[in-house]
Parts: structure tokens; C-alpha cells; sequence
């Protein structure tokens, strides 16, 4: 066991603070990154402040983890010392179930193991996330990273917040002729709207940020709708193929089936705890559309997206941070007010 230094909450409203802990002695296809930079989800706010039931304090978020390869196993052949690396959400998953094989590991059949919030197949401890000095992770876990250095504290948002956007664009076939909404501009939304229109869609960002407008033609909208606007939610009826909904908060979900094609999807991938308003049976049936949910990606997408990302030059908005301005960015990624991702550097934990 090696003692690793992070930054963790130690209940569910008490400020983060130092906390040392032992990871696992590298095994044979082990891959030991230290991590420079860890993006903040919202999903690390629902975690740490127990809003998807207790987790076990001290509790160490941190699932958008970038960083360099410090030591490998004896087997590992895909990276080595010196490699920039990243990690995501997941650092395991059974291998062998239906899902594993055709690499979507985030739908292991038999549950995979989360980079926090689970237990690890090694050692039988929590997982802790990247708010941390280094990780020891399965080599077939740990992605590749193309982007230059220079702007590698923007890349880390593309282990969460990027796969769970590109995996259903991609699985929806976004593209060319198609007319794609992201709802919600934080973290997840605003790498949607630059990855759909990437890849060639018609964008359409909903925001209930009037501020946001600009800033989301900017990054890569056709078109911005204030979604507390009913007028101009009203001009896009029956106009959507797809619709990708990263709000956290409880939403009347007839509103947006209102805006579908025939055919057309939305796609639920935020992650709050509060019900949705449904909508009736005719919403859905009158165009034969579907309401579905999307989770992260799976590690082959995950590898695909960030080489596109590289290629393309696409990576997150952000505000660099210190640890100890992890407090004060929960409460501003939970009032809306972050362009777009929060990214501790992680050289400030000393
Ligand atoms: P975020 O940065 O806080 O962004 C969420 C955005 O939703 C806000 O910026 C805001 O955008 C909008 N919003 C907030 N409150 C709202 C309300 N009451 N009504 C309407 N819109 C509201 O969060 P994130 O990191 O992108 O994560 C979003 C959700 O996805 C979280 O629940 C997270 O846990 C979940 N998640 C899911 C997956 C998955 O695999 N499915 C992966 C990662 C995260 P505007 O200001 O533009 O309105
Ligand atoms: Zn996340």
C-alpha cells in the first residue's frame, strides 16, 4: 500500500479537507498516474454532499482526472512513464458480461466500479477519486491523450462531462441534417454544444440563463432558446430529432416531447434525485417518439472522443482553481454561475 494525499468531504456540509488514505501496491496491468488537474462535476456536488444517499466520509470525488504516468506494471503495454493519461468514471467492470464485450462497460451487467462511490475488486477499500495525488487504475481503464500539454487542465472535463455527451450524439447519429438541442449550458451542456456541432448538427442550446446567450453562439450554437420562454419554445414545435437534457432539477418533460420530430428522442442524462413531470400518453404516441437516458460512455468511446477532441482542437471552457476553492465552486456550480467547468489544479494540495 502506498499513502495517498487528498481533498475530501468529511460530511455532507462540512468544508473539504485534507485526508490521507492507502491505495492499492501496483498489480501486473496497473498504471499509477499522478494527477495534475481533476474537473469538478455536478455529479461530485450530488456525491459528497449525500444527495444520492450516504457516502462513506471521508469521501474523495474527482472522476474527470488528467495526469502523467508515474509507474507501470510488469504486464502494461499501452502506456508508459512519461505518458500524459487520463481517467474517467469508471476503473473496472466485470469484463465478461454482454455489455463488457461490445465496450460498454458503463452498463456492466454485473455492476462496474466507479472511480468513487464504489468498492475496488483488488483490495475490497472505497474507491477515492482524483481530488487527489496519484491513483493506481487497470491499464485497460486508463485513456490516451493527444492534446498538447500546454492545455491540458481543459482536457480533464472530457472524462466526464465530454463521453456523456458524445455517446449519446453519436448513438442518436447527430450530424449533418440533423437538428440537435442541448438543455442546460454548465458543464455537460456546453460540451454538447461543441461537440455537436462538431460533428455537423444544427445546434440549438436551451438556457435559463439569459447571460449565457452569446457565449453559447460562441461556443458553437446555431440557435439559443430561453427555455422559461414559452413563445420561443413555441417556435421549434415538432422541429428536434434529438434532444439531450443535462438539467439536474425536475422538469415537465412535455414541454421538450412538444419540440420532437416525429421519430425524435430526448435524452436524459442529468442525474438529480427529484421526479420528472411526465407527459402523457399522446405526447409520445401522436409522433412515435421515445424519452430514453444515456450514461457516461464506454472506454473504447471514450478513447474515440478524446482523439477526435485532439484532432479538432476541442476542449473545455474552464476556471482553474485550488483545492481550497472546492466550497466555494459547489455553491456556484449549484446556483449556475460557472462558464463552464471548474478544474482543480492539483498541485495546490502541497
Ligand atoms: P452543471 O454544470 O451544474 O450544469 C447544469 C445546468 O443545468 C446549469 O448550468 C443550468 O444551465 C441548468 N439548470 C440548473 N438548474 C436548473 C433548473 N432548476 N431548471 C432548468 N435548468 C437548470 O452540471 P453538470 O456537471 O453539467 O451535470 C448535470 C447533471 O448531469 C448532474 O445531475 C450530473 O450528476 C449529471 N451527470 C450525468 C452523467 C451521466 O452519465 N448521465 C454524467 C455526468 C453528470 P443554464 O444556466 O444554461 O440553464
Ligand atoms: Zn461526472
Amino acid at each position: 500500500m502506498t499513502t495517498a494525499h487528498a481533498w475530501a468531504a468529511h460530511a455532507a456540509h462540512a468544508p473539504f479537507a485534507p485526508f490521507t488514505f492507502e491505495r492499492r501496491e501496483l498489480a501486473p496491468d496497473d498504471v499509477r498516474l499522478d494527477i495534475l488537474f481533476c474537473g469538478i462535476c455536478h455529479s461530485d456536488v450530488h456525491f459528497a454532499r449525500g444527495e444520492w444517499g450516504d457516502p462513506r466520509y471521508p469521501a474523495v470525488p474527482g472522476h474527470e482526472i488528467v495526469g502523467r504516468v508515474s509507474a507501470v506494471g510488469s504486464a502494461v503495454t499501452r502506456h508508459k512513464v512519461g505518458d500524459l493519461a487520463g481517467v474517467g468514471c469508471l476503473v473496472d467492470s466485470c469484463g465478461h458480461c454482454g455489455s463488457c464485450h461490445q465496450g460498454l462497460e458503463q452498463y456492466c451487467e454485473v455492476g462496474g466500479t466507479g472511480t468513487y462511490m464504489s468498492t475496488e475488486k483488488q483490495s475490497g477499500l472505497p474507491t477515492y477519486g482524483g481530488y487527489s495525488d496519484f491513483i493506481v487504475v487497470k491499464e485497460s481503464f486508463v485513456l490516451r491523450i493527444g492534446h498538447e500539454e500546454a492545455g491540458l487542465a481543459a482536457v480533464a472535463p472530457l472524462l466526464c462531462a465530454g463521453i456523456t455527451l458524445w455517446s449519446p450524439l453519436r448513438h442518436w447519429k447527430a450530424g449533418p441534417g440533423k437538428k440537435v438541442g442541448i438543455v442546460g449550458i454548465g458543464g455537460l451542456g456546453h460540451m454538447g454544444v461543441k461537440l455537436a456541432h462538431a460533428l455537423g448538427a444544427h445546434v440549438v442550446a436551451f438556457t435559463t440563463s439569459p447571460g449565457k446567450v452569446d457565449e453559447c453562439k460562441r461556443l458553437g450554437a446555431d440557435e439559443v432558446i430561453i427555455s422559461r420562454d414559452k413563445a420561443d419554445m413555441a417556435r421549434h414545435r415538432h422541429s428536434f430529432d434529438l434532444i439531450i437534457n443535462t438539467v439536474s432539477a425536475s422538469q415537465d418533460l412535455g414541454t421538450f416531447c412538444a419540440l420532437l420530430k416525429r421519430d425524435g428522442t430526448l435524452v436524459m442524462v442529468g442525474a438529480g434525485t427529484e421526479k420528472h413531470i411526465a407527459p402523457d400518453a399522446f405526447a409520445l404516441l401522436g409522433k412515435r417518439i421515445s424519452i430514453a437516458g444515456s450514461a457516461i460512455g464506454g472506454i473504447a468511446e471514450t478513447q474515440e472522443m478524446l482523439d477526435f477532441c485532439a484532432e479538432h482542437g476541442i476542449t473545455a471552457d474552464i476556471e482553474l482553481i485550488g483545492v481550497k476553492g472546492v466550497d466555494a465552486a459547489y455553491d456556484r456550480i449549484v446556483a449556475s454561475d460557472v462558464k463552464y467547468r471548474f478544474v482543480i489544479d492539483m498541485a495546490t494540495l502541497g
